[in-house]
C-alpha cells in the first residue's frame, strides 16, 4: 500500500517549465519575475500591495518591525497556531500574550479577546498589535476584531498562512479589515514556492517599509535619498534591514501556481464536502462552516468526541499511521511549549485551545488526492473508532 501523505504539493509541467525558463535567463534573483508575481498576487487578493519574502516567518517578523513593534510593545496571538505566529513578536523584543480560541471556529475567540482587552485597559496594558490566525484556512472574525482594534487602538496583522484564496464577507483574505496579512508558500501550504511568504496591505508606506527591510534597509530610489546623490552608483542604507528576498526561481513557481489557485481550491473544497458526508455518523466534530466566509481548506481537522467513543486520539493516530496514512496534529498550543513555559505560561492558561489539541487530528488533504485514497482514510478511521 502506498503512503497517503497529509499534504502534498501540486506541481504541474507548466510550473516546472516556468522555473526552467528562469534558470536559462539572466536573472536568478532581483529580476523581473518577482514583481510580476507580486502584482498578480495583489490583483488576485484585491489588494494594493504585495511584497514577497523568503518565508512567512520572515514576513511576520518584518511586518512587525515595519509596524514599529519593538521593546516595550505588546503583541497578542492565538495559541492554536504554529510557533512562528508568536515568535515574530519576540524577535522584535516585544512581549507576547495569547487569546484563547472559539471551540467551533478554532480561531481566536472574539469574546475572549474583548474580555482580555477590558482587563488590559484597566491595567494600562493594552496590546499594540493582535495577530489572529486563519486556522486551517477558515478566515477569522475579521469584522469584529476590526471593531475592537478601532475601539482599543491596536493594529491587526492577520496570519493567513493557511488561507490563500479564502474569502470573508465576499472580500478575498488579504484585502480588507487587517492592516496587513501574511501568507506562507511552504511546500505543504495552499500555494508553494518551496519556501516563501507574502505580505499584503492597502498601506503603501507600510509596504515600502517591508520592501526596505527585506533588502538591508537599502534604497536606490533617488527621490528617497537623505543625502545628495554622489553618482549613478549611489545607494543609501537608511534602516537596519535583512536579506529576506525571494529568488526568481521561487517567484516563477509561485506565479505559475497562482494561475491554478481556483482549480486547486475547488479540488480541496470537493474533498472537504466528501469528508463531511462520509464522516457524518462518526464520533467526530467536523470543521465548522460559517455562511459569510469561504474556507481555503489547508487542513481538514477533526476532533474526537470523547463522550461518544472510548478510543483515544493517540490510538486513532497510531492506527492511521500504521496503515500508511499521514495523519497529523495541529497544533500543540504554543504556550505549552517548553520555551514559552520558561516565559511564564503554563498548561491550563488557555483551556479551549488545550482541549481542542487533545482531540485534534488533521486528515490527509491535497489537490491530487483521489476518491479511492479518501475512502481508504475514512475506512481506516471508521475501523479505529469502532
Ligand atoms: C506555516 C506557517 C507559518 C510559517 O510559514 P513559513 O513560510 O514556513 O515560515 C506561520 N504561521 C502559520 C499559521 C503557519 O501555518
Amino acid at each position: 500500500m502506498t503512503t497517503i501523505p497529509y499534504s502534498r504539493q501540486d506541481v504541474s509541467e507548466d510550473d516546472i517549465a516556468a522555473v526552467a525558463q528562469v534558470l536559462r535567463s539572466d536573472w536568478l534573483t532581483i529580476g523581473p519575475v518577482l514583481p510580476a508575481f507580486e502584482a498578480a498576487f495583489a490583483q488576485r487578493h484585491a489588494t494594493a500591495h504585495a511584497v514577497a519574502v523568503s518565508n512567512a516567518t520572515v514576513a511576520l517578523h518584518l511586518t512587525c518591525l515595519a509596524m514599529g513593534i519593538g521593546p516595550g510593545s505588546r503583541v497578542w496571538t492565538s495559541p492554536n497556531s504554529f510557533v512562528a505566529s508568536a515568535n515574530c513578536a519576540l524577535y522584535c523584543g516585544a512581549t507576547v500574550g495569547f487569546v484563547d480560541i472559539d471551540p467551533l471556529s478554532r480561531n481566536m475567540s472574539v469574546a475572549s479577546l474583548q474580555a482580555k482587552l477590558i482587563q488590559a485597559q484597566a491595567a494600562g496594558l493594552l496590546p499594540d498589535l493582535v495577530i489572529p490566525v486563519d486556522f486551517a484556512g477558515q478566515p477569522c472574525d475579521l469584522q469584529d476584531i476590526r471593531a475592537l482594534a478601532d475601539q482599543y487602538g491596536f493594529r491587526i496583522l492577520e496570519d493567513a498562512s493557511h488561507a490563500s484564496g479564502a474569502s470573508y464577507q465576499g472580500h478575498p483574505v488579504g484585502s480588507a479589515f487587517a492592516d496587513a496579512t501574511v501568507f506562507s508558500f511552504h511546500a505543504v501550504k495552499i500555494l508553494t514556492t518551496a519556501e516563501g511568504g507574502m505580505v499584503t496591505t492597502q498601506d503603501e508606506a507600510l509596504a515600502n517599509r517591508v520592501r526596505s527591510l527585506r533588502s538591508h534597509g537599502i534604497t536606490r530610489d533617488a527621490s528617497a535619498f537623505e543625502q545628495p546623490s554622489e553618482g549613478a552608483w549611489y545607494y543609501e542604507q537608511q534602516t537596519l534591514g535583512f536579506n529576506a528576498r525571494m529568488t526568481e526561481l521561487q517567484a516563477a513557481l509561485g506565479l505559475s501556481q497562482l494561475q491554478r489557485l481556483d482549480n486547486m481550491q475547488a479540488k480541496r473544497s470537493a474533498l472537504a464536502d466528501r469528508y463531511d458526508a462520509l464522516l457524518a455518523d462518526l464520533p467526530l466534530r467536523l470543521p465548522t462552516r460559517l455562511p459569510d466566509r469561504k474556507l481555503a481548506w489547508h487542513l481538514y481537522a477533526v476532533e474526537l468526541i470523547p463522550a461518544r467513543t472510548s478510543t483515544t486520539r493517540a490510538q486513532v493516530f497510531d492506527a492511521l499511521r500504521a496503515a500508511d496514512i499521514g495523519v497529523n496534529v495541529h497544533y500543540i498550543p504554543i504556550h505549552t511549549q517548553p520555551y514559552y513555559q520558561r516565559l511564564g505560561f503554563k498548561r491550563g492558561d488557555f483551556p479551549v485551545a488545550e482541549r481542542y489539541y487533545e482531540q485534534a487530528l488533521s486528515l490527509p488533504m491535497f489537490p491530487a488526492m483521489t476518491a479511492a485514497q479518501q475512502d481508504r482514510v475514512v475506512a481506516c478511521l471508521r475501523s479505529a473508532l469502532a
